[in-house]
C-alpha cells in the first residue's frame, strides 16, 4: 500500500486538532485547515469524561489540562428545587486520570492549537475546501483560496454541518431536529456545586458543570420548536421564562440575567452515519459523524477517540487503506452507537416529565436504578484505551 505521507485535517476543533496532532506525532505531513478566521471559539465549556482524558495523554497534553479544569467524580439529580434524589459517583477514571475534568472550550482548543504547532502541523484559517476531486491513489483538493493540493489522506472534522459528509453520503443522512433545545450561560460558581448537576423539573431539565474555582456553567434542556430562532436582545427573557419553576441557584440565575448576558442557545440535533465513515482516500469524524444528545458528556470524547484511531487504523492497521478505513469505521460505530442511544433514550424520557405525578414516579425508579443505570454505561465508557 502507498503509505499516509501527506494529510489534509479538515476542522479545527477538538477532533481536527486532534487528529493532526496524533497523525504529526506519527510522522505524517498534516496540514489543517479552518474555515474560521481565527480560533477564537464560541461556547461554554466541555466536561472531559476519563476516556477522552487517556487520549490527551496519548497525545501528551494530560498535565495542561488538568491544570486548567474543574475536576469531579460525581454527578447529582435532583428535583426541581435541588432536592437530592441520586447521587452517583462516576465508575470512570484510574490513578493517572480523574473521572472528569471539565474546562472552557477557548483553553482547551489553545492546548490543542499549542500541542498541534509543537508537533510540526501546518495551520491555514480563514480556509475551507470548495472542491475533492478522488483518484486511486491521492486525493486532489481545491482549497477557497483557489490554490490546489495533493494528499494521500483528506479527515474531515469539519463539524455537525460538514461539508465533507456532503461529499461522502450527500443528503441522506443529516442532523435532524429531535424538537429539544438546550439554553447555557456561564456563572460563578457556588462553592456547594461540586460535580455535574441535573435538576429534573416537569416538562424540562435543567443543571449546572463546574468549570472552574470560579465558574460553571448553567444548562437548560426543553421542546424548543425545530429551527427556531431567538433575537439576542431576547435570549435573557425567554430564558427567564422558562425557567420558572426552580428554586435554589436557577433561580437565582435567572433573577440576574439582563440582555447582556453571554447565553447560548442551540437546537439538538442528533444524528448517527452507518458505517463506513469514508470512501476513497476521504474519511469523516467528531460530529461530522455523529452528533449526540449532551447528556453523557461524551460529544468531544467521541471525536478525540476517533481522532486517535483513525490516526492509528490508518498508520499502524492492516492491509489495504480501504481495509483500515473500514476497520477504524467499524471501531468507532460501535462505541458511538452505544452513547447516540443511551443519551438519545435519556432525553427523552426525561422530557417525557409533564405532571407532578410522572416526576414522582421518575423520582422513585431513579432513586431505585439511577445510579446503577449510569455504572454500566461508565464501565464501557472508561473501558476504552487510545
Ligand atoms: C449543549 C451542548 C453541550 C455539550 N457538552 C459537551 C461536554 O460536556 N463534553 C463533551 O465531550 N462534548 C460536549 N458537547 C459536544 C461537543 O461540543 C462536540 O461533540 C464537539 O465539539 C465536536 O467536535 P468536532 O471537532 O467534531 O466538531 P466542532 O467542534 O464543531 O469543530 C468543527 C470545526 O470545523 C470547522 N469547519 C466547519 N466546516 C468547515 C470547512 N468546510 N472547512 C474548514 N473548517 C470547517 C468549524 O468552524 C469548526 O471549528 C456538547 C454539545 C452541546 C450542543
Amino acid at each position: 500500500m502507498r503509505s499516509v505521507r501527506r494529510v489534509l485535517v479538515v476542522g479545527g476543533g477538538v477532533g481536527g486538532l486532534s487528529a493532526a496532532i496524533a497523525f504529526a506525532q506519527q510522522g505524517s505531513e498534516v496540514l489543517l485547515i479552518e474555515k474560521a478566521p481565527t480560533f477564537d471559539v464560541p461556547g461554554v465549556g466541555l466536561g472531559q469524561p476519563a476516556n477522552a482524558l487517556r487520549v490527551y495523554d496519548a497525545l501528551g497534553v494530560l498535565p495542561d489540562i488538568l491544570d486548567s479544569g474543574f475536576i469531579y467524580d460525581r454527578m447529582f439529580v435532583f428535583g426541581p428545587d435541588r432536592d437530592l434524589i441520586v447521587e452517583h459517583k462516576f465508575l470512570l477514571g484510574d490513578d493517572k486520570v480523574p473521572a472528569v475534568c471539565a474546562l472552557s472550550r477557548r483553553r482547551l482548543h489553545q492546548i490543542l492549537l499549542a500541542a498541534a504547532q509543537r508537533a510540526g502541523v501546518t495551520v491555514r484559517t480563514g480556509l475551507s475546501v470548495a472542491k475533492i476531486h478522488e483518484q486511486p491513489d491521492c486525493v486532489t483538493v481545491r482549497f477557497s483560496d483557489g490554490r490546489t493540493e495533493q494528499f494521500d489522506l483528506l479527515a474531515g472534522f469539519d463539524g455537525i454541518r460538514s461539508t465533507t459528509r456532503l461529499h461522502l453520503v450527500g443528503t441522506a443522512f443529516v442532523p435532524r431536529p429531535s424538537g429539544f433545545g438546550a439554553w447555557r450561560i456561564q456563572v460563578p460558581r457556588r462553592d456547594y456545586v461540586t460535580g455535574m448537576e441535573f435538576l429534573q423539573g416537569i416538562g424540562s431539565k435543567t443543571g449546572a458543570m463546574p468549570l472552574s474555582n470560579d465558574l460553571m456553567y448553567l444548562f437548560h434542556i426543553r421542546p424548543e420548536e425545530p429551527g427556531a430562532f431567538f433575537e439576542k436582545q431576547r435570549l435573557a427573557e425567554l430564558l427567564r421564562e422558562r425557567l420558572r419553576g426552580y428554586g435554589s441557584y436557577v433561580a437565582e440565575v435567572a433573577a440576574s440575567l439582563t440582555p447582556a448576558s453571554d447565553i447560548v442557545y442551540g437546537a439538538i440535533e442528533p444524528m448517527l452515519l452507518p458505517w463506513p465513515w469514508h470512501r476513497g482516500r476521504v474519511v469523516i469524524g467528531g460530529d461530522a459523524a455523529h452528533t449526540f444528545p449532551p447528556h453523557l458528556t461524551q460529544g468531544a470524547a467521541m471525536a478525540v477517540e476517533d481522532a486517535y484511531a483513525l490516526a492509528r487504523h490508518v498508520l499502524r492497521g492492516e492491509g489495504s487503506l480501504d481495509a483500515r478505513l473500514m476497520a477504524y469505521s467499524q471501531e468507532r460505530y460501535a462505541r458511538c452507537a452505544f452513547v447516540y442511544t443511551f443519551a438519545r433514550q435519556w432525553l427523552e424520557d426525561e422530557q417525557a416529565i409533564r405532571t407532578a405525578e410522572d416526576l414522582a414516579a421518575a423520582r422513585v425508579e431513579l432513586m431505585r436504578n439511577g445510579s446503577a443505570r449510569i455504572a454500566v454505561s461508565d464501565r464501557i465508557l472508561n473501558s476504552y484505551r487510545p
